[in-house]
């Protein structure tokens, strides 16, 4: 089913659109900006070089602020301060580290205002997708205080004649995390609270793109946690980024972002044989069998292809659904995207959809979707980007497409979903993991053999069943293959922000 190219979503640009008593960010300006300058050893310092960044509201093209452009030497002063903090940071107790993090939260949850406003102007991202992030965030900082006080290792003993073996677990040292710009403050979060938990200092580079919430975070927790355990510098991933993978006392880097980035971290970081956590891109294949509940399948991707704007590493964005029920599903999926609201934070609490976070995004998107139609790919709703100002994209639905097509095996970041069939089970499990990512999949089944013999056989480091992108703090996240390695959330983010050392003791003289 196509449905015609015009009135199919509303479009909400301003206030002025919308009569309902909503957020506004109108309302609550100027916003809540945090200092400028890098956060080094427990307080705002002027970056060594004079050069700026501009950070720009995606709804309106306008810059709303301006960050340092660090430089290697400012990785290095941040470095310092925080490997002098690790010292006495990595020899306090579990519960003392545990307070330190319902601190964080308590401070998050008291601000939560002003990160919702920050976030959503940074981002564009609509206030209840800003609201979830930073009840997430919250929710992070308490899961990670209370799990750290949980920690076990390998019971000691005596594994040789004469001599006791103890395990111990031990802080990495100092960590250096690069974030992305998807979700700011959450993807900070899901390094910051572990890795303090663990008993690491961390240097911090933000996306260039969305420093700001991270900045205030910084600002609110200044004198309020032991100074240069939290260090952020602002700036490039090729300079910041890379001075961190770099850097002699930097014992781990971990990185969420794009393939690209990881490599090149990666590549850096095995000069001086450090540890690297990688949480890179995805392309979630969805797969529909026919006993499925369509309604259900379809409303599913409603909410997890295009949440965000489908800016989520996880974005439910690839169907592969039998085609015996392809036509029925496609037909309750353009349904349900065609009830999508698209507009600015400010202009109402309907919104769903906001804009791509950049200029250039926003033309990489508009490339693909160009290329799709070229290749007369069948789009059933959406396809196109809005006008100006923003850089708002029509959530996009595109149906038959046929395998290897690079809309559906591409990583596209937007609010676009394609729809492709297959004709037995085994064709659903080749095709699905015929993608260079492993991030995240769903099955849709009311088979209870299928909902466990499928989940075993997709190489995807999350699987859903009947669902899509539903995260606990309880449960690890991260790919295979193309996707990364490590884990964040859950005790295997501690495992991997720590380290084990074996004392043996030698008790038979
Ligand atoms: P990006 O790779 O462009 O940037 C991410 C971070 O890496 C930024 O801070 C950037 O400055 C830095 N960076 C860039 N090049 C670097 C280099 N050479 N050395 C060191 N650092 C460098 O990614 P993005 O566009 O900000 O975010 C989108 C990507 O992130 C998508 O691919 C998405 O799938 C992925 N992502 C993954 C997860 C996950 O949990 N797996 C979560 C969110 C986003």
């Amino acid at each position: 089913m196509t449905l015609t190219n015009t009135e199919q979503f509303s479009v909400r640009r301003s206030r002025a659109d919308h009569s309902a008593d909503d957020h506004s960010l109108a309302g609550v300006l100027p916003l809540p900006l945090p200092p400028g300058g890098h956060f080094i050893g427990g307080s705002f310092v002027p970056g060594s070089s004079t050069q700026l960044i501009d950070v720009v509201d995606p709804t309106t093209e306008q810059v709303i602020a301006s960050v340092q452009a660090g430089t290697a030497a400012d990785v290095d002063s941040a470095v310092d301060a925080a490997v002098a903090a690790q010292k006495s940071w990595g020899v306090t107790t579990p519960k003392e580290r545990s307070e330190v993090l319902n601190l964080i939260a308590n401070i998050i949850e008291a601000n939560r205002e002003a990160f919702e406003i920050i976030e959503s102007a940074n981002t564009g991202k609509p206030r209840t997708v800003a609201e979830d992030d930073v009840s997430s965030t919250i929710d992070t900082f308490r899961f990670m205080a209370g799990a750290s006080r949980t920690l076990t290792s390998m019971a000691g003993g005596d594994y040789a004649s004469g001599h006791t073996s103890v395990i111990l677990r031990e802080p990495v040292g100092v960590v250096g995390v690069i974030t992305p710009w998807n979700y700011p403050l959450l993807m900070a979060a899901w390094k910051i609270a572990p890795i303090l938990a663990a008993g690491n200092s961390i240097v911090l580079k933000p996306s260039e793109q969305t420093p700001l919430s991270t900045l205030k975070l910084a600002e609110l927790v200044a004198g309020r946690i032991p100074d240069g355990i939290l260090n952020v510098v602002t700036g490039q991933g090729r300079t910041v980024g890379q001075r961190l993978a770099d850097h002699p006392d930097i014992a781990l880097v971990a990185l969420t972002g794009s393939v690209v980035s990881g490599q090149a971290v990666a590549e850096t970081a095995a000069k001086s044989v450090k540890r690297v956590h990688l949480e890179l891109g995805g392309k979630a294949p969805v797969v529909v069998f026919p006993d499925a509940d369509l309604r259900a399948a379809a409303a599913g991707v409603r909410n997890a292809g295009f949440w965000n704007a489908g800016q989520d590493c996880g974005a439910a964005c690839r169907v592969l659904v039998h085609e015996s029920v392809a036509e029925e599903f496609t037909e309750h999926l353009v349904r349900e995207v065609s009830t999508l609201v698209v507009g600015a934070p400010g202009a109402g609490n309907d919104v769903e959809i906001g804009p791509m976070i950049s200029h250039p995004h926003f033309e990489r998107v508009q490339e693909s979707l160009a290329e799709a139609k070229a290749a007369g790919l069948n789009v059933a709703i959406g396809g196109s980007a809005l006008e100006g100002p923003g850089y708002f994209i029509e959530p996009t639905v595109i149906s038959h497409v046929p395998a290897g097509a690079p809309i559906a095996t591409q990583e596209i970041f937007g609010p676009v979903v394609t729809v492709e069939t297959f004709s037995s089970t085994e064709e659903a499990v080749t095709r699905a993991n015929e993608s260079p990512y492993g991030l995240s999949a769903s099955v849709w089944t009311r088979d209870s053999g299928l909902s466990l013999s499928v989940p075993k056989q997709l190489d995807f480091g999350t699987v859903w069943v009947n669902s899509h992108l539903v995260l606990a703090c309880e449960v690890p996240w991260g790919g295979f293959k193309g996707s990364g390695y490590g884990r964040d959330l859950s005790l295997y983010a501690l495992d991997d922000y720590s380290r084990t050392k074996h004392v043996m003791i030698n008790h038979s003289a």
